[in-house]
């Protein structure tokens, strides 16, 4: 919940605004504002103060305990022109708050937190917990000075920007290491452990086992990752209440699954009262990992842990049609959160300033998809995080389907939908696609022109508004003329035609004509081509295609 509290008139009209904006996130505090900033900060995840920032200061001080716990503050002043992320940038999130209400009240988001001000990832973060002196380790980072990367447990981390060898350190392990000075570590969730118990047996007793289990092994309880049982135990309170003070999630498997894992310790009891030769090292071995502490057994409870190994993750990303501001958020974040970028130079290009420091590019020219796709899914799978790019809709006509053809199911694959060719030049032109259309690809370097004729013969005859990609290019040049014939076999020949070339780029055109008009020279790779229905008009110097005269009708009813 996020607490609002505010002085003034001024004050009180932006956070009814907020209020008004976010009903379900927000919680307007009325009365004295010390009381509501006390009363707020004891209630809530975050707070918006519509107040100077000293004021907030004076009230907050007395509160703060550490930046794990506290609400992230937020400040916003009367003028509405700023939105202060105060305290809690990270940890309580106040930068992304600041942020977010900076957007909706039109006021600029001020963040002060290093990492962020220089488009870093802040090692507090990276969704993973970590310990160690993080302060000095990213004052580091940001000076420039040599920060060294030791991956005992290898886990897809955004990028950071480190060297070989230096004096200060990031360690990602799951090993119970003590950070030694001037180092960080970060604990990737790399641990499942397994665990079976009789009905009755207590949390403290499943608890130390887990506990003991994890020391004697030399691994640390923050890494795990999840608990794992059969699904007859999903209810027992022992185990249930484990995972929750251990702030992990319980998994549960069926007796059929576990019992065709193939374990070093089967044993004769679970196999009578549940129907698996094993609970716990089959819950643990399902994750694929390694074995890193055999099954043991306290008085009600057993456990083993399995070392999982990492899923890389694949993030397939559109860059939308070319401009800035048509890059979804959601991209942009995923750029971000790579730490191995696969693409089209020229598409690298684009987006390279938003790259955070230390992220490793793979470029190719143009032609070389197939071993691009191969590229992006290699690294995948060993465990980085990585992002392949394309231009508009990364899945239309581009990167996303080669590379899903080579992934295994080892690896997470994130999609992130870009503004395709077809939606910003129908948007320059009008609203050529307001009833039913289809894309076709002209280019039969990779399929036959036979089938390609097929379907644009198919469209003719389904009078279906057609955008064609890929239309022409120097060694191409009869296959649009030649589709546009066949279009005309069922349209007239007024029939409006959008052309647009480079959709939101700086050199930006399009054209107005007709199917007959149209001179296939205008046409280039850079280039869509958008041919109307027979419903489709020119109205006022746009192309519109209608959306029927039955609608309309249904609509007045
Ligand atoms: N994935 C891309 C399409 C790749 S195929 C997308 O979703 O848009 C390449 C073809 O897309 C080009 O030959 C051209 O026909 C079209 N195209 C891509 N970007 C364009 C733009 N900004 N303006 C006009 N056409 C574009």
């Amino acid at each position: 919940m996020i607490g609002l509290i505010s002085a003034t008139a001024a004050g009180a009209a932006a956070r009814d605004r907020l209020a008004a904006a976010w009903p379900e996130r927000t919680r307007v505090y009325e009365g004295p504002v010390g009381d509501a900033v006390r009363a707020a900060f004891g209630e809530c995840e975050q707070l918006v103060c519509f107040l100077a920032t000293g004021a907030v200061v004076r009230l907050v001080a007395p509160l703060l305990g550490d930046k794990v716990s506290d609400p992230g503050v937020v400040c916003v002043d009367e003028g509405g022109r700023f939105a202060v992320s105060l305290v809690g940038g990270h940890g309580g999130g106040a930068n992304e708050l600041a942020r977010e209400v900076g957007e909706l009240l039109g006021a600029e988001p001020v963040v002060t937190t290093a990492t962020d001000s220089v488009g870093m990832a802040g090692l507090d973060t990276l969704g993973l917990p970590v310990e160690g002196d993080v302060a000095a380790v990213s004052r580091a980072l940001l000076d420039g000075e040599p920060v060294a990367l030791r991956v005992e447990s290898a886990w897809p981390l955004p990028a950071l920007p480190v060297v070989a060898d230096g004096s200060y350190t990031v360690r990602v392990t799951d090993r119970a290491v003590q950070p030694a000075a001037h180092e960080v570590v970060l604990r990737p969730p790399s641990l499942v452990v397994g665990v079976g118990a009789s009905k009755g047996a207590p949390v403290d007793e499943v608890l130390a086992l887990i506990e003991d289990a994890l020391r004697e092994a030399g691994l640390s309880p923050r890494s795990i990752a999840e608990l794992a049982t059969i699904d007859a135990k999903a209810e027992e309170p022992g185990i249930v209440a484990a995972a929750e003070r251990l702030g992990v999630p319980l998994v549960t498997h069926s007796a059929e699954r576990l019992a065709a894992v193939t374990v070093p310790n089967p044993s004769d009891a679970p196999l009578a009262a549940v129907g698996t030769p094993s609970v716990a090292e089959a819950s643990a071995l399902i994750s694929c990992g390694e074995l890193v502490v055999p099954k043991r057994k306290s008085a009600m409870a057993t456990c083993a842990v399995v070392r999982r190994p990492a899923r890389g993750r694949l993030a397939v990303v559109g860059l939308g049609p070319g401009a800035r501001d048509l890059l979804t958020p959601r991209a942009k974040a995923e750029l971000r959160r790579a730490s191995v970028l696969v693409g089209l130079d020229q598409y690298v290009d684009q987006i390279r300033d938003l790259l955070r420091p230390g992220t490793r590019i793979l470029q190719s020219g143009l032609g070389a998809e197939e071993e691009r796709a191969r590229t992006a899914v290699e690294e995948a799978r060993k465990g980085q995080a990585v992002a392949l790019i394309g231009s508009g809709d990364a899945g239309v006509y581009a990167m996303a389907s080669p590379a899903l053809a080579e992934a295994s199911d080892d690896i997470d694959v994130v999609g992130v939908p870009g503004v395709t060719a077809a939606l910003a030049a129908g948007a320059i032109l009008g609203a050529p696609l307001g009833h039913d259309h289809v894309s076709i690809s002209l280019s039969d370097l990779h399929t036959p022109w036979e089938v390609i004729e097929r379907r644009v013969r198919a469209a003719a005859e389904a009078d279906i508004v057609v955008t064609f990609y890929n239309p022409r290019s120097r060694g191409r040049d009869w296959q649009l003329p030649k589709a546009l014939a066949i279009l005309a076999e069922h349209r007239a020949p007024t029939t409006p035609v959008g052309v647009v070339r480079n959709a939101s780029r700086p050199d930006e055109s399009s054209r107005l004509t007709t199917l007959t008009a149209l001179d296939p020279a205008t046409v280039d790779m850079m280039t869509v081509v958008t041919v109307g229905n027979t419903a489709t008009r020119e109205i006022a110097g746009r192309m519109v295609t209608p959306r029927g005269y039955r609608w309309q009708q249904e609509e007045a009813r």
